[in-house]
């Protein structure tokens, strides 16, 4: 079955604008089925609209003949409510005030506009337009039950009451009695027996509705408020009644009724719950968040010493614990995370499931821009503990980012959106910390902007090179293979290493060209040392999730090796589990065609995600590479070493028993090399014996025939 695609409408009458944001679009939500149409005047928009409904609408503001507000009050006006963001000029605040105020869900500054943006903005526009369908449905389901409840009660059920005001006496009906659960002689005829049944945070508006109506000031007397049932529990009630007058229109009497509202009482404040609450984690939704972060701006302005702060978490790698354990899985941990979140904050503070794995808190009443991070820090820390889930222990990690709240009158989406940024960054900077925002970010984000047009470039003007790693056999210490990785020599940056650049590169789809050219340059480096008699009896490409699941991979190796006559069994694929398990059905055939014309597969930084060795079963799987933050941890003075060496210790043994190869990572030291070979791990690679080096450097190991002897003397010996 297809799945439903994504329908935009993008008005703009500058094609090169539209062809823009259509590119940005794809690239925003690669994987997700898409139709785009692009319409340019009024009439081509009502002749799209006749032909069908859009799930979004993008309006560019300066249009010919109508601007984009008055646009959306044309299809608004036709009854369409479908989102729309509007693209705008920078600093054409007003205009977007304008719209946001006629409804507009979003809007972006074109200036601005980037893939990151137009991709969080679509994703908030829908899912803000989903949760106000919610609401609207929900309300007319309050409504329809309302309209049920007073036709059922309406009956013979209500109790009667009636105070004479001039002796202060006051008769209620048996009904009136037992709707409290006394019999007739358990209360007497004093107004007291009302009023000290009323919840006491009632009793003063009760007694100003009286007095309202009493005054003449309203038509009747009616209040909705608790009453203290003889079992010691709070009933809805609602009383109403009406005054008698005397000739000279003073208050003699007031005669009324009381109906039990329990019922709907509930039913109402459930749905409320609803409508503002997170139905999975029962947290506040991120209506209610942004109402409470709205108190906090005009809070900031009134009181001179009041300081808040925004935090927006984010929790690292989520999207691999979905995807390898599946989605009950993941709400389950998404449920237990928020009870978590709530006790490292106080009653005052909002906490918030903004959508997916995001969180968001309002800190109230800070005492300085610290505490915000001592409060971060104790997020992260209470995250860290393994989470329970049925039979499954989970290690999380969150990244948060912190915006202050300052007097300037900010709005709280633009605090929302910098906590955001912020967060981003902590990500960026390794993920598991957290970030505040300041406003060398802004310029950050704009570096990454320069960056990203400077790895367009880069390829043209060959700054890219590659650097070759020896993989040496642990049995014959002798180089058996290598890694091949890339470096990219920034002529004003200097060395920018590839964990930065490889992620810019895959979010922006240059990764595929890169990569191309990656393969094709060391397949044909690796001939080179073939045809010139050396022994090497494989080489390992590094492989990423976009170029893996996006890239016909398979067709790109068999190119590489009909141009450079490489036999298919020396060429290797290293991939990341994270990368396999985005997709198992399409990793599952790719594997398998690449398999079957013998290219070997790696697993590279295996133990870091969350899949378990027993899928490897499923896939045709060569070697495993042991991720280097455990080989790091393996020493024999470390306090907690015991623990990680036993893990080092685990995958090599069911490594083996599934006849698999295991390759360790990162060996800086002979401590860990010694203990690799005393667990019969069967090559390594690291530090220790060379570092990634230059195509004539590596050349120059092959031809002098290095190994394991000649840099560890405990093998030699
Ligand atoms: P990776 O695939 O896990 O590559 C191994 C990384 O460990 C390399 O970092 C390598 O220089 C480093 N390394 C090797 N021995 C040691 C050691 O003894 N100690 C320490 N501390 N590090 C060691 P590098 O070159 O910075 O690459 C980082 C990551 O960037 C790679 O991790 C890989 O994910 C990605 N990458 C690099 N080149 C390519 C490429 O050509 N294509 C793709 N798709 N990704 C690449
Ligand atoms: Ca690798
Ligand atoms: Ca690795």
């Amino acid at each position: 079955m297809e799945a439903k695609k994504l329908k935009i409408l993008i008005v703009d009458d500058d094609p090169d604008d539209a062809l823009i944001a259509v590119r940005y679009i794809k690239k925003s939500l690669a994987g997700i089925g898409l139709s785009i149409d692009h319409a340019a005047s009024l009439s081509e928009v009502n002749l799209f609209l006749e032909k069908g409904d859009y799930d979004l609408f993008i309006f560019d503001y300066y249009m010919g003949e109508l601007n984009g507000l008055e646009l959306m009050k044309h299809i608004r006006t036709g009854g369409i409510t479908t989102p729309v963001i509007l693209l705008t000029g920078q600093g054409d605040e007003a205009i977007a005030v304008a719209a946001m105020k006629r409804g507009a869900s979003d809007y972006l500054a074109k200036e601005t506009l980037s893939p990151t943006l137009l991709s969080k903005a679509i994703r908030h526009s829908l899912e803000l337009y989903q949760s106000e369908q919610k609401r609207k449905e929900t309300e007319r389901i309050l409504r329809e039950s309302e309209e049920r409840y007073a036709l059922a009660v309406s009956g013979a059920n209500d109790g009667i009451w009636d105070w004479n005001v001039l002796n202060n006496e006051i008769y209620f009906s048996p009904r009136w009695k037992s709707m409290l659960g006394y019999e007739e002689d358990e209360i007497g005829n004093r107004l007291a027996e009302w009023h000290t049944r009323i919840a006491p945070e009632e009793v003063q508006t009760l007694e100003d509705s009286m007095e309202a109506h009493m005054k003449g000031r309203l038509p009747c007397f009616e209040c909705e408020h608790r009453m203290r049932h003889k079992d010691g529990k709070y009933r809805w009630m609602l009383s109403r009644g009406m005054a008698i007058r005397d000739s000279a229109g003073q208050t003699s009497r007031v005669a009324g009724s009381m109906t039990d509202i329990t019922d709907r009482k509930n039913i109402e404040m459930t749905l409320r719950h609803g409508v503002l609450h997170d139905s999975l984690t029962g947290l506040a939704n991120r209506k209610l968040f942004m109402d409470q972060l709205r108190r906090s701006t005009i809070r900031v302005k009134r009181h001179k010493n009041y300081q808040f702060a925004v935090l927006f978490i984010d929790l690292d790698r989520f999207k691999v614990i979905n995807d390898s354990l599946g989605h009950l899985i993941g709400d389950q941990l998404l449920k237990e995370v928020a009870p978590r979140l709530e006790g490292c904050l106080r009653e005052a503070d909002t906490i918030a499931r903004l959508g997916g794995d995001e969180f968001g808190i309002i800190v109230e009443d800070l005492d300085g821009a610290a505490t915000a991070s001592i409060i971060a820090a104790r997020i992260q820390k209470v995250l860290c503990a393994p989470f329970m889930i049925g039979e499954r222990e989970i290690v999380i990690s969150a990244s948060i980012g912190i915006k202050l709240g300052s007097k300037d009158n900010e709005k709280p989406e633009d605090l929302l959106r910098d906590s955001d940024n912020a967060m981003y960054r902590a990500k960026a900077q390794g993920r598991a910390r957290h970030e505040t925002f300041t406003q060398k970010m802004h310029q950050s984000a704009m570096a990454s902007l320069e960056m990203e047009s400077d790895l367009r470039k880069a390829m043209d003007r060959s700054e890219f090179r590659l650097v070759y790693q020896p993989i040496v056999s642990l049995i014959s210490g002798q180089i058996e293979g290598c890694e091949v990785l890339i470096r990219w020599d920034h002529p004003e940056r200097g060395l920018i290493p590839p964990d930065i650049f490889i992620p810019l590169a895959e979010e922006t789809g240059l990764i595929l060209p890169l990569s191309e050219w990656i393969f094709q340059t060391a397949g044909v480096q690796y001939k080179s040392w073939l045809d010139a008699g050396y022994s090497l009896s494989y080489i390992n490409l590094n492989c990423c999730a976009r170029q893996f699941l996006h890239q016909n991979l398979t067709k790109l190796v068999k190119k590489i090796l009909t141009a450079t006559h490489i036999p298919s069994h020396l060429f290797g694929i290293e991939l990341t589990e994270g990368s396999a398990m985005q997709d198992i059905t399409l990793s599952t055939s790719t594997l398998q065609e690449l398999s079957q014309i013998g290219i070997k597969i790696s697993i590279d930084d295996f133990g870091t995600g969350y899949s378990s060795l027993s899928y490897l079963r499923h896939f045709p799987i060569d070697t495993v590479k042991i991720d280097r933050s455990f080989v790091h941890e393996i020493s024999g003075h470390q306090k907690n070493g015991r623990n990680r060496t036993a893990i080092v210790d685990a995958i090599i043994a069911m490594t083996h028993s599934l006849g698999l190869k295991v390759v360790a990572e990162g060996v800086e030291t002979e401590e860990q090399l010694a203990f690799l070979q005393d667990r019969q791990c069967d090559a390594m690679q690291g530090y220790l014996f060379s570092r990634p080096v230059p195509p004539e450097d590596f050349l120059a190991l092959l031809r002098e025939g290095r190994c394991l002897s000649d840099v560890n003397p405990i093998c030699s010996g």
